[in-house]
C-alpha cells in the first residue's frame, strides 16, 4: 500500500473508529460531506477518509472524469475539515475498485484495535449483496447506511435485515439531513448552464470551472 493510502498525518495506533466514504466523487458535494460529518460525530470517528473510486465496477458504461480531477476536487472540498482525510489508495490500485479490498487495506494498515465503518447512502446499500464478496465484507467492518431522498427508510430496514444477518460488526442506518443534491444532477446542470452554486463546496465549483468538466 501507498504511503497515503490511508492516514498521512495521523499517528494510526490513536486512531478507534476508523470511517471509511467511497463514491466516485464527480463531482463531491454537500450531500457527501453532510453525511460523513454527521456520522463521525454519531459514531465518535476519530477521522473520516473518502476514498474516491478508481474504475467503479458499477458504473461501466457512464463516462467519468480523469481520477486527478475527482482526487483534487475531494482535497479542495474536504480541506476545511480537520477530521477529514483523502486517500488515494482506489486511483492507485490497477483494475475496478472493489470496497472489499478498500476495506482489506485500511485492516491491515490499522490492525485489530481500529474499528472500520463503512459509510455509505441508501442507494448503495440496498445493492451491497451484488459487491464482490459481500459476505467477506460484512464481516469485515462496521455499515454506516445514510438516508437519502427518494429510498424509503421502511423498506431500506427490509433490505438491511439481510445484511445485518451476515454481518459481525453492525449495520446501522442514519439518518442525515435530507438533501437531494447528485453529482449525476450536478453534472447536468453544469452541462445545461444551470446554477450549482450551494449545493457544493465553492472551491469546488470553482475548480470544475477552471478545468472545463461536465461541458
Ligand atoms: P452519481 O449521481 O454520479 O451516482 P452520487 O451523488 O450518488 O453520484 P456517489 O459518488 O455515487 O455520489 O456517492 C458516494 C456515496 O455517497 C454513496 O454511498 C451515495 O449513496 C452517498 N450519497 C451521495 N449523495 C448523497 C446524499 N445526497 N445523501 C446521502 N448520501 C449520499
Ligand atoms: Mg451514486
Amino acid at each position: 500500500m501507498t504511503h497515503d493510502a490511508t492516514s498521512v498525518k495521523r499517528d494510526v495506533g490513536k486512531i478507534k473508529r476508523l470511517g471509511i466514504m467511497g463514491g466516485t466523487f464527480d463531482p463531491i458535494h454537500y450531500g457527501h460531506l453532510v453525511t460523513a460529518e454527521v456520522a463521525r460525530v454519531k459514531f465518535g470517528l476519530d477521522v473520516v477518509v473518502f476514498v474516491p473510486s478508481g474504475v467503479p465496477p458499477h458504473k461501466h458504461g457512464v463516462e467519468i472524469s480523469p481520477g486527478r480531477d475527482r482526487y483534487m476536487m475531494t482535497v479542495l472540498a474536504t480541506a476545511t475539515n480537520p477530521y477529514f482525510e483523502v486517500s488515494r489508495v482506489e486511483l492507485d490500485r490497477p483494475g475496478p475498485s472493489y470496497t472489499v479490498d478498500t476495506v482489506r487495506e485500511f485492516r491491515t494498515r490499522y490492525g485489530p484495535g481500529t474499528e472500520l465503518y463503512f459509510i455509505t447512502g441508501a442507494d448503495a446499500a440496498v445493492e451491497i449483496f451484488t459487491w464482490k464478496d459481500a459476505h467477506e465484507l460484512l464481516k469485515m467492518c462496521a455499515f454506516i447506511v445514510a438516508t437519502r431522498p427518494g429510498y424509503c427508510t421502511t423498506r431500506l430496514e427490509a433490505e438491511l435485515g439481510r445484511a445485518r444477518a451476515v454481518s459481525t460488526h453492525g449495520v446501522f442506518v442514519l439518518e442525515v439531513p435530507a438533501l437531494a443534491i447528485s453529482s449525476t444532477d450536478i453534472r447536468a446542470r453544469v452541462k445545461h448552464g444551470d446554477p450549482i452554486r450551494y449545493l457544493l463546496p465553492e472551491s469546488v465549483e470553482n475548480y470544475i470551472r477552471k478545468a472545463g468538466l461536465y461541458l
